[in-house]
């Protein structure tokens, strides 16, 4: 095997595993002996020394209180949030604060404290090691993780010495990993059954890019279940109390479940075996598949209601959906298959291994993001910002830079002129705030736009950038239902290099910047407030006294003078002036505009403050 330098994980509950891209085509990490799967535990020893995976898993057998499983039930959670899991994991966990008044989790091991995020890193560790120590990865997490959960998982790849190019859900890996994103659009549906867990998710798929549509699941419901169902059976029959604290016991007998189970994927009936010969414990028992089906129908049952509340929140019938993914080890489990291809009424994708799957579409979004095969761009965030032109050659930003893509963000314009039929709309991306040192987009008219008085129109304005980075602005006048759209591509063409180049740029001339933009907002300002006063004199002006009229041109004065100096200061303070010269007069024009939409005008909308 040649040593990738980028590898896709899937970090699981029970087990994890790493995949790499070779030659196009995506391949699981193996071990001398042809293992993938590396179980999810850990355990310690006095020596210091720590073992990661099947290692681990057998000394569970002797020493249950120095090993550790189902780490990932503890990533970016607060004591608060675990009740089930304190039960499940026989160590003691406590949260700790730590300086800056925060508090961090930790489970006390043998003796010994460890974050969650350490442990996992752990796992990790030893997944990298197998690969040959590549130094990026891609990492998947279940799609329902929220923020905390999912930076938990970044900062454990760190830990362990890695540089997370992207976290990714897990369900939308194994939809790649079935090159399904070809397809170019459709809804898929992803039945995860794990060791420990089930999750149902439902994708759209929309030019080649995957959203999470919704996702449902149990947290404790998986093989797990099923093993402690043939479990509770035998104990039956061997008058074993399953309460008991016989740790010896209870780990063989879970051992004997679990190989009969995965004997039962492949044979008609298995031999339920334990023995352990130092104790005189000695049990067997044939068991069919038809029983272990019966005894494992209602969690499957359970599960299917999960799949349909999943599709409600989608608002999909199963019928609706287009192709249905299999992922974890217990959809090997043929009676899995069965009603789970008649619960959505066509078989599954069943191609490649269930639990290789999810770190086989990890590799290839990988790849992707490594190779520099923009034409199949993932981006996840907006690199530069994104806006439009305001007066005076200013840039609005509608979506921020490092916004999560897919983005959306709608603003509202109006016409500056009177009787104005159409705007103009000019798009940059960039940090800086004036269009001359952004980069240029693209430009598009909105016509059609009803004559109207200034002010009157209102147009929303909507920028949305695709999973795929990009960019459509459309703009709609909402009084005419006016609307035209355009699509930019601004991903495009720029490195990453120059990314970090216009990042710099900007904290440079941040200062420049800044008051360049003040004096035109004000100008503008300006500008604006002696056109509306002129105006108001003309229709409320012998409502004033002489004084407040006097006091009007004076201030009108001082401001026509600040607006051609271009003096910050001096136009600053003209225009405070300016406001408490006219306060009267806007008070008069407002009690005016309050009369008349009083009065029963269908115009009370107008009001072009909102704006
Ligand atoms: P994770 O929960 O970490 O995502 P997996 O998807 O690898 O884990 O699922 C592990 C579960 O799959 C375990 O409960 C294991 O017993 C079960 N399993 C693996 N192979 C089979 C099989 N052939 N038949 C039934 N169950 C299986
Ligand atoms: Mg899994």
């Amino acid at each position: 095997m040649t040593t990738p330098s980028v590898v896709g994980i899937d970090l699981g509950t029970t087990f994890s595993l790493a995949a790499f891209v070779e030659n196009g085509r995506p391949h699981v990490v193996r071990d001398p002996s042809g293992i993938a799967l590396v179980p999810s535990c850990i355990s310690f020893h006095d020596d210091g020394s720590v073992l990661v995976g099947s290692a681990a898993k057998e000394r569970a057998l002797s020493d249950p209180s120095h090993t550790i499983f189902s780490v990932k039930r503890l990533m970016g959670r607060t004591l608060a949030d675990l009740k089930k899991e304190l039960e499940l994991i026989p160590h003691q966990i406590l949260e700790r604060e730590v300086a800056d008044g925060r508090k961090v989790l930790h489970v006390n091991i043998g003796g010994s404290e460890y974050t969650p995020e350490e442990l996992s890193a752990l796992i990790l560790k030893e997944v990298r090691k197998r690969a040959g120590n590549p130094t990026k990865a891609v990492i998947t997490v279940p799609a329902y993780f929220d923020d905390s959960q999912r930076q938990a998982t970044r900062d454990a790849g760190r830990i362990a010495g890695l540089d997370v190019l992207r976290i990714v859900n897990e369900p939308t890996a194994a939809a790649l990993a079935y090159g399904l994103d070809r397809r170019g659009a459709g809804t898929v549906a992803v039945y995860d059954l794990g060791g420990g867990t089930f999750d149902c998710s439902v994708l759209s798929l929309a030019d080649g890019v995957f959203k999470v549509l919704a996702t449902n699941g149990d947290t404790y419901l998986g093989g797990d279940d099923f093993d402690r169902l043939l479990m509770q059976a035998a104990a039956k029959e061997m008058g074993v109390d399953l309460a008991t604290r016989d740790a010896e016991l209870l780990q063989h007998l879970r051992d004997a479940a679990e190989r009969a189970k995965i004997a039962l994927s492949a044979n008609e009936s298995a031999e339920l075996n334990v023995a352990i010969a130092s104790r005189g414990v000695k049990f067997l028992r044939v068991v069919t598949r038809a029983e272990f089906e019966e005894l494992i129908r209602p969690l499957i049952e359970r599960s299917l209601d999960r799949c349909k509340a999943a599709l409600r929140d989608a608002k999909l019938t199963p019928s609706q959906v287009d192709e249905v993914v299999l992922v974890g080890g217990s959809t090997r489990i043929p009676y899995v298959r069965k009603r789970v291809g008649e619960f959505f009424g066509k078989t599954p994708h069943t191609g490649l291994n269930p639990d290789e799957v999810v770190a086989l579409g990890a590799a290839v979004q990988a790849d992707i993001l490594t190779s520099g095969r923009r034409d199949m761009l993932l981006l996840d965030v907006v690199p530069l910002s994104l806006g439009l032109e305001t007066l005076g050659g200013v840039v609005d930003k509608l979506i921020h830079r490092n916004t999560t893509v897919p983005a959306r963000a709608t603003t509202r314009y109006t016409t500056g002129a009177e009787n104005q039929t159409a705007i103009l709309l000019n798009i940059y991306q960039g940090e800086r705030e004036l269009t001359k040192d952004c980069r240029f987009l693209g430009t598009f008219k909105l016509s059609g736009i009803p004559p109207m008085p200034a002010q009157f129109a209102q147009v929303d304005v909507t920028f949305l950038v695709n999973q795929d980075g990009i960019l459509t602005v459309s703009a709609k006048e909402l009084r005419s239902g006016a609307q035209a759209q355009v699509t930019v591509q601004p991903a495009h063409g720029l490195t990453t290099a120059e990314v970090d180049q216009l990042v710099n740029d900007s904290i440079e001339n941040a200062q420049e910047d800044f008051t360049a933009r003040r004096l035109i907002e004000l100008r503008n300002k300006g500008e604006n407030d002696l056109r509306h006063t002129e105006k108001a004199l003309s229709q409320a002006g012998d409502m004033l006294t002489k004084a407040q009229r006097d006091a009007i041109s004076s201030a009108t004065t001082t401001l026509r003078g600040a607006l051609a100096s271009s003096e910050l200061d001096a136009l600053q303070r003209a225009l405070d002036a300016f406001g408490g010269a006219t306060n009267h007069l806007a008070t008069l024009m407002m009690n005016e505009v309050l009369r008349q939409s009083l009065g029963g005008s269908n115009e009370d909308d107008l009001d072009p403050n909102k704006l």
